[in-house]
């Protein structure tokens, strides 16, 4: 009987649980549906939805070459899966399982949906290197800080083994109707904003695969080298993990006998990426609301009171705030739909603490733009930034943004995304001042240590 995979972010055939177990069980239907309704506000954005097109056609692809195809569908996921299920006899379906809590709830409804039906939902772990939970304290509870959490992670690893990519894909002589891709419209077109990353990137699960046969040659220098936005020694594979066009098991296991420190330092780094589902398994909400306890209304600047926030908020938004190492990263996130990780902590400190607007703007705007915005990595990343979550980098420690330019060597990141400023020596670009500050770019929003001592201020006050 035919075996339903429901596929979301998870967009490859390697080391794919819920696609190998279908595979093994009958003929294949493999489905992916648009839907925008069940995320309610957290629909896909514009960076989202332009590497979902490129992702879908190329594993479109890789189905075909098995004589294969996806079916595609747009609408509310749990009606069109009790759909199909009767125009095609499914006995199963197959999904890995998400935390995101839309997914969850869709993961629900549709158990209950199918109780009185021959079809059962079959849910695989499939995207992270353990499942959620699985870590626990001594008394059972899930971890709440990432360091006990890595060190028990690794008591527990390896992690499950690689599944291999089925070999044939068998499908029923008849399939149901596909939309068709293009038709869903997710690539820009007028204007055409995607140049910058097109040029960045290469989408799809074969890219993936590619990258991670070039980053196991450099990961060595991943310990000395993945702080300095000008040199490229990080692996920039978060949209491929986002999207989940390769598994970070697989990476694991290429990876694992690497003996260079740089391997234990990116091995932690896919940690953190465990633990931030960790953190959502238990906190579903994370991402919208600050776990610790300030005075929020004195903390940020009220967008009711005079203060002009909207304008400040667009000034980062789009890479003009005085800060050349800030407007940088900006217009490399605006430009590539990613950000280097130095850049995106100094960024969003920036926006958290020399503007102190409310770090859930920030989280939003990097939700909208990244290709890898992911529900559960950038809400921890963003209350980390912010000293607001639970485990977090304490408020009153505030990152100066000229000295962390220079401290990390970003002459050459700044040349390349703030073009004006590329005439500038080396001593001068992190910092320039009215004598050699070209005409095009502005003033600072804000002096640091004014920005500083206003930002300790709220602090102060917002903890009483
Ligand atoms: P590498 O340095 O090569 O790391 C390997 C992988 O480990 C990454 O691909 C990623 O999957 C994971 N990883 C690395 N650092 C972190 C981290 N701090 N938290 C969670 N996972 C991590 N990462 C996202 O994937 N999506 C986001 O939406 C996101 N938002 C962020 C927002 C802020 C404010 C900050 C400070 C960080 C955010 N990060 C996010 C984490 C990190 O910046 C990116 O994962 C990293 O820059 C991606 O580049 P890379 O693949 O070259 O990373």
């Amino acid at each position: 009987k035919p075996q339903i995979v429901w596929l979301r972010r998870d967009l490859r055939m390697k080391d794919q649980p819920a696609l190998h177990a279908a595979a093994q069980e009958g003929p294949v239907i493999p489905v992916y549906i648009l839907d925008e309704e069940r995320p309610g506000d957290r629909k896909i954005g514009g960076a989202h939805r332009w590497w979902l097109h490129h992702s879908l056609e190329s594993l479109g692809k890789s189905f075909g070459k098995r004589r294969a195809q996806i079916v595609l569908r747009r609408g509310e996921s749990v009606q069109i899966l009790q759909k199909l299920v009767k125009e095609t006899g499914a006995a199963a379906i197959h999904a890995n399982h998400h935390y995101e809590p839309w997914h969850k709830e869709a993961e629900e409804d549709l158990h209950d949906a199918l109780k009185d039906t021959d079809c059962e939902l079959v849910l695989h772990h499939g995207n992270y290197l353990m499942p959620p939970g699985t870590a626990t304290t001594g008394s059972g509870d899930p971890y709440k800080i990432y360091t006990p959490f890595k060190k028990a992670m690794r008591d527990l690893f390896p992690p499950r083994e690689e599944l291999p990519e089925p070999e044939t894909i068998s499908q029923p002589s008849s399939l149901p109707d596909s939309d068709d891709l293009d038709e869903w419209e997710l690539l820009p077109t007028k204007p055409d904003w995607a140049g910058g990353m097109r040029d960045f990137w290469t989408v799809g699960e074969d890219a993936a695969h590619e990258r991670l046969d070039w980053w196991a040659d450099e990961v060595g220098d991943y310990d000395e080298g993945r702080n300095l936005p000008s040199k490229d020694i990080t692996s920039q594979m978060s949209p491929h993990l986002h999207w989940g066009e390769i598994s970070p098991v697989t990476i694991w296991h290429r990876l694992k006998d690497k003996r260079s420190d740089g391997w234990k330092t990116y091995e932690e780094e896919l940690i953190w990426r465990d633990y931030a589902q960790n953190v959502i398994y238990q906190f579903p909400k994370y991402p919208e609301e600050s776990y610790r306890d300030y005075d929020e209304r004195t903390l940020w600047r009220n967008p009711n009171r005079s203060d002009n926030i909207q304008s400040d908020l667009e000034c980062w938004q789009k890479g003009q705030t005085g800060y050349p190492i800030v407007d940088a990263g900006m217009r490399q996130l605006w430009q590539t739909g990613w950000m280097h990780n130095r850049v995106r902590m100094i960024t969003a400190s920036f926006l958290v603490k020399h503007l102190l607007i409310d770090w859930r703007h920030g989280e939003r705007w990097f939700w909208d733009t990244l290709v890898d915005g992911d529900y559960a990595s950038n809400g921890t990343n963003w209350q980390w930034v912010s000293g607001t979550g639970v485990d977090s980098n304490i408020f009153s420690r505030i990152m100066a943004p000229l000295s962390q330019s220079e401290k990390f060597d970003a002459a050459g990141y700044i040349r390349e995304y703030v073009p004006e400023l590329a005439e500038l020596s080396d001593e001068q670009i992190h910092d320039p001042d009215d004598d050699c500050r070209p005409e095009d770019y502005p003033a600072k929003m804000i002096g640091h240590k004014e920005a500083r001592e206003r930002a300790l201020e709220r602090y102060r006050k917002s903890k009483d």
